[in-house]
């Protein structure tokens, strides 16, 4: 099937050939016929399965027909749960809507507010943004909804993690009840289908690529390691290995700051990019990186999901994730669109416990490799792979100052607009 069969209008079909898509993906196979044909979609699909390009085609072809928008009103909005992800989609649907006469915004908290409400006066066919960010202009007057045809969730399971289901709700509320809805998330959790079921109406579900397809096509590496050697492992590995782009995982955003000047003080160009630093030091952190100024960006696993950074050879885990499932997103990074990929994990003797988790996920054991000189003095247990069924456990959920997109609720209704 070629996306030719898929009844996509001509200037779609260009866009798509200038980006050198030759063959639709299984989400997109599913999602736009049915996207298309004005139904509800609730998809399973993680980052790097085309699920961005399975919803933006049929809404870009879904709103060159139809009345033309009104000042301050919106018919389409996709709702994120990053700036980043919010940043990447709009540039989705200005790659593939650029030979289409419609107007699409961005709006994401962390950045003046002002410059946004212009770019919504005049209304917009399609918007992209965060919750938080979104209600701020709503109080303002600044964006209506009483033109609103499509709502796409993008990444649902993400938003919940973070706390967003309050603003969701809100938000919901003050749609127009008649709505085309599409429902993206990476699982299907009792709290997704819960969110689901006062949202979407007769929905198709599809799913591809469950939890683990990622983790079988990246190839994966552990190494066992005292905590204080990890610093100057992972720097020989970027020397030794010449790697030129490599996403590094940090727990918390104090460490990505510290492996990230350990970096530059060893001549590896490094930048963290985390929920503390300003929208502008982690758009330029990205930009640079895809750029190949950057070699090493060290990242916090809010701040780097959704990421799309095209073909990336590398990811590297400095420290495990506490929860099983971020592993798998984290390693999603890499390979993406069917190249192979790479990631090895820092893994030290206190972190037995994740390591058990993560391969009782996966349902795989990891290799383990130890560098000569970086022998751990504090021994990693040997894996015994748990055949029990894996027990997700609750992501907590990050305290507001901690949320990408969105500042805190007390600051949020005290707001005045930026001038
Ligand atoms: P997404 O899952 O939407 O984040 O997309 C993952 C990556 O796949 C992005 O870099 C897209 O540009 C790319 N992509 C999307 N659709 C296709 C396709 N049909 N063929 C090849 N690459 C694609």
């Amino acid at each position: 099937m070629q996306f030719t069969d898929l009844n996509l209008s001509a200037a779609l079909l260009k866009a798509i050939a200038d980006k050198g898509y030759t063959t639709p993906s299984p989400i997109q196979l599913q999602a736009i016929p049915a996207v298309l044909g004005g139904r509800d979609l609730m998809a399973a699909a993680q980052t790097g399965t085309g699920k961005t390009a399975g919803f933006t085609l049929p809404l870009l072809q879904l709103l060159t027909d139809g009345a033309k928008v009104q000042p301050n009103q919106v018919r389409a909005l996709i709702l994120t749960p990053t700036r980043e992800l919010a940043a990447q989609v709009a540039e989705s649907v200005a790659v593939y809507g650029k030979y289409l006469p419609l107007k699409s915004a961005v709006v994401f908290g962390g950045v003046k507010i002002n410059p946004q409400m212009m770019a919504l006066r005049r209304g917009v066919d399609i918007l992209v943004a965060t919750p938080g960010r979104l209600l701020d202009l709503y109080q303002q007057n600044a964006v209506r909804f009483t033109q609103l045809e499509v709502l796409v969730l993008d990444e649902a399971d993400r938003m919940l993690d973070m706390g967003f289901i309050n603003d969701i709700k809100k938000v919901l509320a003050l749609l127009p009840k008649k709505r085309q809805n599409l429902l993206f998330s990476a699982t299907f959790s009792d709290d997704i289908r819960r969110l689901a079921k006062g949202l979407v109406n007769d929905p198709l579900e599809v799913s591809v690529s469950p939890a683990n397809t990622t983790a079988e096509r990246v190839e994966q590496v552990i190494y066992p390691v005292d905590k204080n050697r990890k610093a100057a492992l992972v720097t020989k590995l970027i020397n030794d290995n010449n790697w030129q782009q490599v996403l590094i995982f940090t727990k918390t955003k104090h460490m990505a700051n510290k492996l990230s000047l350990h970096l530059e003080t060893a001549g590896i160009k490094a930048a963290p990019i985390h929920g503390n630093k300003s929208q502008n030091a982690r758009t330029k952190a990205l930009a640079d990186f895809k750029k190949g100024e950057i070699r090493a960006l060290v990242a916090t696993d809010i701040a780097a999901r959704g990421l799309d950074i095209d073909q990336l050879p590398q990811v590297v885990n400095y420290e495990l994730p506490n929860v099983a499932e971020d592993y798998v997103h984290r390693i999603g990074r890499t390979g993406r669109a069917g190249a192979a990929g790479h990631a090895v994990s820092l893994v030290c003797a206190d972190e037995s416990k994740e390591l058990a988790g993560i391969e009782r996920l996966i349902k795989q054991e990891l290799t383990r490799q130890v560098l000569a000189g970086f022998e751990p003095v504090n021994v990693l247990p040997g894996s015994k792979l748990n055949t029990k069924p894996y027990k997700p456990k609750k992501p907590k959920a990050a305290r507001p100052e901690h949320r990408d997109g969105q500042r805190p609720p007390q600051q949020r209704s005290a707001a005045k607009p930026a001038r």
